[in-house]
């Protein structure tokens, strides 16, 4: 299947039983992985591959020695979720060969950005570039994860409602990192009411709904690389998911924590909060501190810490946290309708 506009997929091969023998393709592969998405796929792809890697601390250190053991191969085959998918990525840029991804699951669109999510002293950043050819979207695998991770990938879809609306208002009071690009930011909230038209196939996971996951994430990218950054997607509601993990110093589902950010920010920005919790009940994002096991005394810390964090850091962009002052009684009537 082609792909049409600047998108980081090269080539989509689409469809219940896409990955049956797709090692026979692949010459000398090495794997990218874990245990769980590994022991599912492992015995169908017909070929047995050169090394198989498995993807555990993000660490730029740990990374560099697990490329080393793929050296000589031509093709990494990333299979898995985000980690796996990243180190995949990773190790294909290091070593400049083809990249095939088989997302396991769709809960973060990594399988469809070009960077390689990886950490330096368990901060995140952004490595290298490679694209999948082909990336593979096995429908029957991927509803094998459990649906509620698989609706998790509709989170950094949805934070289009609150980001755009940071850049807006960045732009309004002279502050965009970047030329505020109108037609961006339209196209963006279309990609959004597009999946809300399709919320019931999304919440049961059907093929239409799987679907419209990926093709939602790669329209984001046609809409984001052209212009460099993803500031269409990215703004305060990931700036609190920050906040949290530097604070709590673990790992969250990543849509469901951009989720709740988009619940608070969406309030602070006086921006259809109702609409985007509309939204996230209809296609069944889960997002409440409950799942997350986010307690009230953090998340109220974390929410009148956050201005002070977002100065600190010095490199996020201008949002509403720069302009609308966290208060106490804020943060009580914020988190008040929220699960703990
Ligand atoms: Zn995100």
């Amino acid at each position: 299947m082609a792909i049409e506009g600047q998108t980081n997929v090269r080539s989509m091969r689409v469809g219940s039983g896409s990955i049956d023998g797709l090692g026979r393709e692949l010459g000398r592969f090495a794997v990218a992985t874990m245990e769980l998405p590994w022991a599912l796929v492992r015995d169908r792809l017909g070929a047995t591959p050169a090394v198989v890697l498995e993807a555990g601390s993000m660490e730029i250190e740990t990374l560099d020695r697990q490329v080393a053991q793929a050296a000589g191969c031509d093709t990494l085959l990333a299979i898995g979720g985000g980690r796996a998918v990243d180190l995949g990525k990773y190790a294909s840029w290091k070593l400049g060969v083809r990249l095939v991804t088989v997302p396991t699951i769709l809960s973060v669109d990594a399988f469809t950005t070009p960077a390689a999510g990886v950490r330096r002293d368990h901060r995140v950043e952004y490595a290298g570039t490679a694209s999948p050819d082909p990336l593979v979207i096995d429908y029957d695998l991927i509803r094998q994860a459990p649906a509620d991770l698989n609706i998790a990938g509709v989170g950094d879809l949805l934070s289009i409602h609150t980001a755009s609306f940071d850049w807006e208002l960045a732009e309004r009071s002279a502050k965009s990192e970047y030329p505020f690009n109108a037609d961006a930011v339209a196209r963006a909230r279309a990609l959004v009411a597009d999946l809300g038209s399709k919320a019931d196939a999304i919440a049961a996971c059907t093929d239409e709904g799987l679907q419209a996951i990926v093709d939602g994430c790669i329209r984001l990218n046609t809409i984001c690389l052209p212009a460099g950054h993803f500031r269409v997607e990215e703004g305060s509601e990931h700036y609190l998911f920050y906040e949290l993990e530097e604070r709590l110093r673990r790992p969250f589902v990543h849509g469901w924590i951009v989720g709740l950010g988009v619940y608070l920010l969406s309030r602070l920005q006086g921006n259809r909060a109702d609409d985007a919790v509309e939204f996230m009940r209809r296609v069944g994002l889960r997002h409440q501190p409950k799942d997350l096991e986010i307690s009230r005394a953090d998340l109220e810390a974390s929410l009148l810490n956050l201005r002070a964090y977002v100065e600190r850091r010095g490199d996020l962009w201008w949002t509403v946290i720069n302009e609308r002052e966290i208060t106490g009684a804020w943060v009580k009537e914020a988190v008040g309708g929220l699960e703990f």
